[in-house]
């Protein structure tokens, strides 16, 4: 008995030398399936973000999702709106629009978005994950502390497309 807790605590010691190395996008985005290839149904992620984290989370969820879309778009290191868009493209995140660009204001329309569209509505805005991912891509583009709102959201309110407005400060 004594000789396994020593060894479970040497085993626990072990664990905590290893240092816990984050993954970065660059190694997050090497995808190996040869069989499956690199492309997988929307039904994971959003088990994983409608279902799974705002049971954990709750609430708290909508915030976590806009912060971890934020700190995302702001490390992708995007220069450019036109390189934003052919991420957002190659991502599939939805079919991007940006009726209204310029210098005090912009606002991002999303048509059939990864995370909501075709939902029976619930009654509030989902989409803070893609708040945050254009907050962040926005900020780094034109370098100012960027905020999105989600005004209108497909599945979450009935509305066409998710809007974004992005206030800067
Ligand atoms: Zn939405």
């Amino acid at each position: 008995m004594i000789m396994a807790t020593e060894k479970s605590l040497a085993a626990a010691l072990e664990q905590a030398a290893i240092p816990h190395r984050n993954v970065d996008v660059g190694n997050a985005l090497k995808v190996v399936r040869p069989s499956l290839g690199n492309e997988a149904g929307i039904a994971l992620y959003r088990l994983l973000r409608l279902v799974a984290l705002e049971d954990i989370i709750g609430r708290g969820a909508a915030g976590t999702a806009y912060i971890a879309g934020k700190k995302l778009g702001m490390s992708l290191g995007i220069g450019k709106l036109e390189d934003f868009l052919a991420l957002c493209h190659s991502l599939k995140i939805g079919i991007i629009k940006v009726p209204v660009l310029s210098a005090e204001k912009i606002h991002v329309d999303v048509y059939e978005c990864v995370t909501c569209s075709g939902l029976d509505k619930v009654g509030r805005t989902l989409c803070h994950f893609e708040g945050g991912l254009i907050a962040g891509a926005v900020e780094m583009i034109v370098k100012k502390r960027t905020r999105a709102h989600e005004v209108t959201c497909i599945g979450g309110l009935g509305d066409k497309a998710c809007g974004f407005d992005l206030e800067f400060r």
